[in-house]
């Protein structure tokens, strides 16, 4: 991927939020232009192109949006991965921590059948521990993390280095 600018144009910094000292990064502009959500599919998915994944996992809820369409560009199922109590179907659990207290995440038990090779996809990779939980799921599930995907990395909170030893691609690094 040559050319970032168009999509980095279309991220906005949101001072302050969802609380004080916050600087959060919002997608909403991005969402907005579809020819620049065409270019974040064809960033995010060129890695993974000679060495495609079997399956895409979404965690909820932005990264059901890319995730849904990396899915949609490779052509294979599109897993979500949400927050406690929406899921309707038999489902399992994993609980991790949160820097006040704790999120569970949760995925149908026939999302994944075993050896299925998942890809992780998020919006945003902050300390690693979301993408992390969703790895525990896909693992206990019998699937194997083939990689983790975010549209935006904040690198200067090292999250990769909570992330297993699977190939990792970000497409915006924020240093
Ligand atoms: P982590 O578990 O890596 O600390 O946090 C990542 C999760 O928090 C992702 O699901 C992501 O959607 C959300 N998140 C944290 N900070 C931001 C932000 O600045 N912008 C956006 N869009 N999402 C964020």
């Amino acid at each position: 991927m040559k050319d970032l600018s168009k999509i980095k144009g279309k991220i906005r910094d949101i001072r302050n939020f969802p609380k004080e000292g916050i600087v959060f990064k919002d997608i909403t502009p991005l969402l907005a232009d579809h020819e620049a959500c065409a270019e974040a599919v064809e960033g995010l998915a060129e890695p993974f192109q000679n060495n495609p994944p079997d399956a895409i996992a979404g965690i909820e809820s932005r990264g059901f949006l890319f995730g849904m369409l990396l899915a949609m560009h490779f052509g294979i199922p599109f897993i979500p991965v949400r927050k406690s109590g929406k899921l309707p179907y038999e489902k399992i659990s994993h609980s991790y921590s949160l820097e006040y207290g704790e999120a569970t995440i949760e995925i149908h038990t026939d999302a994944v059948w075993p050896g299925c090779k998942v890809l992780i996809h998020d919006d945003l990779l902050a300390t690693g521990g979301t993408a992390a939980a969703a790895a525990n799921l896909i693992e206990k599930l019998g699937g194997v993390v083939h990689g983790y995907s975010f549209l935006i990395e904040l690198e200067f909170l090292n999250g990769s280095e909570n992330l297993t030893s699977a190939f990792k691609h970000s497409l915006i690094r924020v240093k």
